[in-house]
């Protein structure tokens, strides 16, 4: 079901890694936060309730398979998953690598900003999260079949 208005609806979200009838896996390349990424229900639901049993667990198997990779490549400190919605109430989960020298932990990276990041780190962290979405890809790519 389509939502009026809805930008998840209209739009990908960002780089396309993998999709299937079902959810999609999108890069946003947010400046500041490099490596972050979401997985997405394709169709226009809201909340995780709204699925039924075997596509949350499709849903959360997604986010778990991009959260293990983005801890063996990214070694952050943490990793934060959420799942707000509150301007887009279409359902989505961002998988969010943290470090403590980045620019809002131990915050959220919604919060108020702690500290500025030089280009440095922003060009290191940017390197790693290039080799996240093409382990992710070729993950896919392999496993496809079976999603
Ligand atoms: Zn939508």
């Amino acid at each position: 079901m389509k939502s009026i208005d809805c930008v998840l609806c209209d739009e990908l979200g960002g780089e396309l890694i993998f999709q299937n009838s079902h959810l999609r896996i999108i890069a946003p390349h947010e400046a500041l936060y490099p490596g972050l990424i979401r997985v997405i229900w394709n169709s226009h639901a809201q909340e995780m309730t709204d699925l039924t049993f075997e596509h949350r667990s499709q849903m959360m198997k997604t986010v778990c398979l991009v959260e293990d990779m983005m801890r063996q490549i990214m070694l952050p400190i943490k990793i934060n998953l959420a799942s707000l919605g509150n301007a887009v109430p279409h359902l989505h989960w961002h998988i969010i690598p943290r470090w403590v020298d980045d620019t809002h932990f131990p915050l959220p990276i919604w919060g108020e900003t702690q500290r500025q990041v030089s280009q440095a780190w922003l060009h290191e962290k940017a390197e790693l999260a290039t080799r996240l979405v093409q382990a992710i890809k070729e993950y896919f790519m392999q496993h496809e079949s079976n999603q």
